[in-house]
């Protein structure tokens, strides 16, 4: 699993948007992305218009910082999307939300996807019943993700939830907050990702 282990405010700003990585600090006043203008670097005011190669550069790189993937890692989601029937940029999205340390985040156990990825590794997340490692691991239609029945693996998911939790999309179903449990319901669109983005930009990019 890619780790990006520098300052992480910066990816936001570099994207000129909140990628939602340092949990409740992102929806504070504190929140850098909404507190200043420009991109981090000395030279922010001498960049001209974005080229064509630039736009989709920039929505590539905002989902590989969302999800937290490396480059290698995201050419291999393209190159399964591409194998699937259908518009690609959608099988695309669909996959990077179908991943486990993604529906921990969004079921509420987790207050970001580093913080859900931390929990996946150390054993504490359960799918249909068994533990699963594996952040990247896919879920399906009918998954039942729990978190594993001990005090110390429920403390922080149950404080996460405390609060009732965030909003879960439609595609999950969190069926309760103590213990925290939740399922999938269907398979995300496109549509679901909670992140502004224009996947066929990606796909003009990766394609050629
Ligand atoms: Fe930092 Fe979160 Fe704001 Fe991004 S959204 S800049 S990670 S506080």
């Amino acid at each position: 699993m890619g780790r990006h282990i520098g300052p992480v405010c910066r990816l936001c700003r570099r994207e000129g948007t909140k990628l939602f990585l340092k949990g409740t600090r992102c929806d504070s006043p504190k929140c850098p992305v909404d507190r200043r203008d420009g991109v981090p670097g000395m030279h922010q005011y001498r960049r001209g218009k974005a080229s064509e190669y630039a736009i989709r550069l920039r929505e590539k790189q905002k989902v590989k910082r969302y999800y937290g993937l490396f480059e290698r890692q995201f050419r291999k989601y393209y190159e399964e999307a591409s194998r699937r029937a259908g518009n690609t940029g959608d099988a695309l999205m669909s996959l990077l939300e179908r991943r486990l340390d993604n529906v921990v985040t969004r079921l509420g156990f987790a207050l970001s996807r580093p913080q859900a990825r931390q929990l996946i590794t150390h054993g504490h997340i359960l799918v249909n019943g068994r533990k699963v490692d594996i952040p990247s691991y896919l879920v399906r239609p009918g998954d039942q993700i729990q978190v594993k029945n001990r005090e110390h693996s429920r403390r922080l998911p149950q404080e996460n939830l405390a609060d009732g939790g965030p909003p879960v999309p439609d595609w999950l179903d969190r069926t309760s907050t103590e213990p925290p449990e939740g399922r999938v319901s269907r398979l995300p669109t496109a549509q679901d990702v909670g992140l502004p983005v224009t996947p066929q930009l990606i796909i003009e990019l990766l394609s050629r």
